[in-house]
């Protein structure tokens, strides 16, 4: 089984090249860093050049924003399109919208102005965005739909946790899904529903690692091997083999980072 994690922080595991180890001996050969700040990019690309497998995404996450001032976000988005092409990215991002941890508007205001420009760079790359979004599906959807990014590149939603009717909204709108350890969760009976009703040619794993674990997991830390736990619930969930779950998945996060 060959596995392709689309969505690690590999940059803040605790024991980095242990867990790498381990996760290759799971069968999961590939993986994709999403760096989440002008802080994190360097030792993101970083990580990457000294390992093989490890592809990376530089953006600013929403939960980021507000460690930024103006100036500090504009100058690194000014600096990322060239960043981009001189580093290697595959991807843009983490970016896009969190307005669970982030109530007051103007907070909100700050987060789509940084999220917009930072498709701007996806469409202009070419590359596609791995979006962050929790708790604003809606608007996300509205400034997704009205921004060119999305014909010039399918973006990534990450960690999907929203319903099953939005699943062909979004795969309708070139957005590929993501599903992590969310999935195997007893109690979030939504998002099976959901993988259910995902496109197999749009359909992507990964852990959040060092984030979400799995259930029954669920304490501690997670840990990169434990993508084989999100392959059995999706395999189980759509009828399928852990191997077939593998195969499809790998297959469509080579194609989206264009691998
Ligand atoms: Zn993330």
């Amino acid at each position: 089984m060959e596995l392709f994690e689309t969505h690690a922080h590999l940059d803040v595991l605790e024991d980095l090249e242990t867990e790498l180890e381990q996760a290759r001996a799971a069968g999961i050969h590939e993986f994709m860093l999403p760096a989440v700040s002008p802080f994190n990019w360097q030792a993101c690309i970083e990580i990457a050049r000294a390992h093989t497998g490890i592809y990376f995404g530089l953006g600013i996450h929403p939960q980021c924003v507000r460690e930024l001032t103006d100036a500090e976000a504009s100058d690194a988005l000014k600096s990322l399109p060239d960043l981009i092409r001189s580093s290697g990215a595959r991807a843009i991002g983490e970016l896009g919208l969190d307005w669970r941890w982030d109530s007051d508007p103007d907070a909100r205001a700050r987060q789509e102005r940084i999220f917009l420009e930072q498709l701007d760079i996806a469409a202009e790359t070419g590359l596609p965005p791995i979006i962050h979004c929790l708790d604003a599906h809606g608007r996300f959807l509205e400034l997704w739909k009205s921004h060119p990014c999305r014909k010039n590149t399918p973006g990534i939603m990450h960690s999907y946790s929203g319903s099953a009717e939005m699943v062909a909204e979004y795969v309708r709108e070139n957005l590929y899904i993501s599903y992590s350890g969310a999935v195997t969760w007893t109690h979030a009976k939504r998002v099976p529903k959901a993988c259910k009703a995902t496109p197999l040619d749009r359909l992507l794993i990964e852990t959040d690692a060092p984030y979400q674990p799995p259930h029954p997991l669920e304490e501690g830390p997670n840990r990169l091997p434990r993508l084989t736990r999100v392959v059995e619930v999706v395999a189980e969930l759509l009828g399928l083999s852990n191997a077939e779950v593998a195969q499809i998945t790998t297959q469509n996060a080579r194609t989206v980072f264009g691998l």
